[in-house]
């Protein structure tokens, strides 16, 4: 599978995916038509699926669009989201097996950024994930319709992954990520080491993505609960935060939205 990242809006990306065939191909996230319909004619794809992560408009925008330009198209998203994907066709449920562009991938339900929010996950030919708004490189997404605990275990989900996973998500937002990750973890290495890279990547106009699982291991906040040096520091700020490791994550998430 070959994929690339299509910048639209301000920092969305959508990601185009290319099958085996090299002509057949999915749009992951088409918050606009235009750009996308262009990358597809430029490259001679045949575009034959649109995978919706959520319902936020900054993601489907184009759906509507793109489906009355392609006949046929299909457009794939959570069973949960059935009435806030415009241009539906395929509704998928949690673990449910699917194949697009001669690919085949697996929905992964995510819930907790929206209630209804996929992953699309593809475990061959090097493992890739699709995150949308929930895992973002170093963040994860804001808790509109879920609680912490919820967003703990779809983080879960995701960092169960094997390692070598590659990770796309939905915004260009790491290198303010990495710096709020450094905030709390100022000792550690993988952080500062990963944001001389992202910084390096902006300055030459470059996405940061894709990441890979490990990395956001060693490096995501959001996935560093139990990390001694990011406790101290949210307990230095929040004093009866006590050690229940969803009040700690709580008070990231709440720091994160000041920051
Ligand atoms: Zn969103």
């Amino acid at each position: 599978m070959q994929v690339v990242a299509v910048p639209l809006l301000a920092d969305n990306y959508g990601y185009l995916l290319i099958g085996p065939d090299g002509r057949r191909a999915a749009i992951v996230d088409c918050s606009e038509a235009t750009p996308v319909l262009r990358e597809v004619e430029r490259r001679g794809l045949a575009l034959e699926a649109i995978l919706s992560t959520h319902h936020h408009w900054d993601h489907i925008g184009g759906n509507e669009e793109v489906a009355r330009a392609r006949p046929g198209l299909r457009v794939l998203g959570s069973r949960a989201d059935r009435t806030r994907v415009p241009a539906l066709t395929d509704a998928l449920a949690d673990s449910e097996s699917f194949a697009a562009a001669g690919l085949n991938g697996q929905a992964l339900f995510i819930p907790a950024h929206t209630s209804g929010h996929l992953a699309y996950f593809f475990p061959d030919d090097g493992p890739s994930v699709f995150t949308g708004d929930t895992l973002f490189v170093a963040g994860c997404g804001r808790l509109f319709e879920g609680s912490p605990e919820q967003m703990m275990r779809s983080l879960a989900k995701l960092a169960a992954l094997p390692d070598a996973t590659r990770v796309y998500c939905g915004h260009e937002y790491s290198e303010k990520n990495l710096r709020f990750a450094r905030e709390l973890e100022p000792g550690n290495p993988a952080i500062a080491a990963k944001l001389a890279r992202v910084e390096a990547l902006r300055r030459a106009g470059e996405p940061t993505v894709p990441s890979t699982i490990a990395e956001e291991k060693q490096t995501n906040p959001f996935l560093r609960s139990h990390s001694p040096e990011l406790q101290a520091s949210i307990r230095a700020r929040f004093p009866d935060v006590g050690d229940d490791p969803v009040a700690i994550f709580a008070k990231t998430r709440e720091l994160k939205d000041q920051f």
